[in-house]
């Protein structure tokens, strides 16, 4: 287990009011990222009780994920599997939208990035509205992925977001 307490990565996310609109209390990792040993204490955190074995893939959600998600990768030893805004990647895509508060979003993931069956785990920054991770989750469903986990740095839980993302294990380091 880590030395880095939860208290210490929590302490290292800075609040930034109003940003980027009135009213958004914005969760900034970067103080966390710039700091080697709480990095390094958020992966062990992040990835607590996953064995080498168990995961096939990690999937990182487009961008912060990404940061997340490839360390836990390459930690594991396992592949590395982009989910991005549409129109980013080359190659065929699966797509998903959802809604956001204004308008909607989509995701997309190449069609060939998980081989039906193999096992995934979903990695984040921040879990909100959940908006993001469940089309996420559905994308992974259209691939046949077998989903082992969604993990986050930060989760708001009065924003319920949860409670949409079906029945693979959520663990959050920091919840608001
Ligand atoms: P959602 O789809 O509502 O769960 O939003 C998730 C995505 O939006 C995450 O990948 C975050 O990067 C970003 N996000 C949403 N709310 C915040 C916030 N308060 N602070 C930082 N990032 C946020």
């Amino acid at each position: 287990m880590s030395r880095v307490t939860l208290a210490e990565i929590e302490a290292a996310i800075r609040n930034v009011p109003d940003f980027p609109r009135p009213g958004i209390q914005f969760k900034d990792i970067t103080p966390l990222l710039a700091d080697g040993r709480m990095f390094a204490g958020a992966m062990d955190h992040l990835l607590a009780g996953i064995g080498r074995d168990e995961v096939d893939k990690v999937v990182g959600i487009d961008a912060r994920g990404f940061i997340f998600g490839a360390a836990a990768a390459a930690r594991l030893g396992c592949g590395f599997v982009p989910v991005r805004k549409k129109g980013k990647l080359p190659w065929r895509t699966h797509e998903e939208s959802y809604d956001l508060e204004y308008g909607s979003a989509t995701v997309a993931v190449h069609v060939d990035a998980v081989r039906p069956g193999e096992r995934v785990l979903l990695v984040d920054d921040l879990l909100a509205t959940g908006g993001t991770a469940a089309a996420t989750v559905s994308l992974l469903g259209r691939l046949g992925a077998r989903l082992a986990g969604i993990r986050f740095v930060v989760e708001l839980s009065f924003l319920a977001g949860r409670g949409r993302l079906g029945t693979a294990p959520v663990l959050a380091l920091v919840t608001y």
